[in-house]
């Protein structure tokens, strides 16, 4: 047995249970007292297919980043490939902010192997240094904030209720995998570090819900009455009556990945109807991304956009979307308990 993180002891109906082969060919077993989902396989796809799904609508989008849908249709028609370009010069397959500031996130977790807040404040900050093809002023400020005073959480703004915290929820989900309050606490406080307004709040909130329950192989259904709830509570993400709206206000960006996510019946319909919207479109891309490949996994992720995003991005999202999920309450049986709570 090779490469074992810890001991098979497993319990439940369905032990003892071989040695599983993980995804990049390592191999992994599990040591607590825990039932292991029958459907580890499709919890395993689904997992990297929101990590790399979020990669993916970054890299679709960002091309098409502030263009109205009509500009768009008169220049692509229906832009369905990684083509690179627009305001940023970018390379076909390259991602942006969306995906470097979750990379921050999973790195932090999986080097601390637990939550760790002033982790990802320093590797934003690290990353800000390193002068990012695009940065989110928002993000900008509040970065700067935590490397001249230190501070955690950045304060309350009216202006902060963009989708700058909500974008790179996608480690954050899959860390806290099983544990609602734990996502609550992380996804408030990872927010909190950039953005500090209720609406970006309860985005953060009910975007690692919708993607814990996609994981878990929930219906379609059941994520729509999830999103009636946060209607419910916030009537402002309401939906029903589209108005095309996509910019990076955090209420426009999820009604617009709402919107397209419910009408659409696969991975690259939704995406790809999402950052045709334009708009703040690598930033709806990639939360249509890590939606619509947390349900669908990975076996629906087009192979021709695999093959052309950055091949360290799609190695690195693979490697860490595991790494994070074997983290998790729902893998280490510690839901609800010691072990994975925030830290600071
Ligand atoms: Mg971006």
């Amino acid at each position: 047995m090779v490469n074992c993180r810890r001991e098979t002891a497993l319990t439940g109906p369905r032990s003892p249970i071989p040695v599983h082969q993980g995804f990049a060919g390592s191999v992994y077993c599990i040591s607590l007292p825990v039932t292991i989902p029958p459907d580890i396989h499709d919890i395993l796809s689904r997992s990297r297919g929101a990590f790399v799904g979020l990669a993916i609508g970054d890299a679709l989008g960002a091309p098409v980043e502030f263009m109205t849908s009509h500009e768009i249709r008169a220049k692509y028609g229906v832009l369905r490939d990684l083509v690179g370009g627009g305001w940023l010069r970018l390379k076909p397959g390259q991602v942006t902010d969306d995906t470097e500031m979750a990379f921050c996130i999973a790195r932090a977790l999986d080097a601390r192997q637990g939550w760790d807040l002033k982790g990802i404040a320093d590797n934003f900050a690290a990353w800000l240094r390193t002068k990012p093809v695009d940065v989110g002023d928002t993000c900008r400020r509040s970065i700067r904030n935590y490397m001249l005073k230190g501070m955690l959480e950045t304060p309350f703004n009216q202006w902060d209720a963009g989708n700058g915290a909500a974008m790179r929820m996608a480690p954050v989900s899959l860390f806290t995998l099983g544990d609602d309050d734990l996502l609550s606490d992380c996804a408030v406080t990872q927010a909190r570090l950039t953005h500090n307004h209720p609406l970006s709040d309860t985005a953060c909130i009910y975007l690692g819900r919708l993607v814990h329950l996609a994981i878990q192989g929930r219906s379609k259904n059941r994520l729509r009455r999830e999103v009636d709830r946060l209607v419910a509570e916030q009537p402002t993400f309401g939906f029903d009556t589209y108005r095309g709206l996509a910019s990076g206000y955090v209420v426009d960006t999820m009604q617009t990945v709402f919107h397209h996510f419910f009408r659409t019946a696969g991975f690259e319909e939704c995406v790809v109807a999402t950052v045709n919207q334009g708009g703040d479109a690598d930033t709806t891309g990639a939360i249509a991304g890590m939606l619509a490949g947390a349900y669908y996994g990975m076996e629906q992720v087009p192979r021709r956009w695999l093959k052309r995003l950055d091949p360290k991005v799609l190695d690195e999202t693979t490697r860490l979307a595991e790494r994070l999920l074997h983290l998790s309450p729902l893998f280490s049986g510690l839901a609800g308990s010691h072990g994975t709570r925030p830290l600071g």
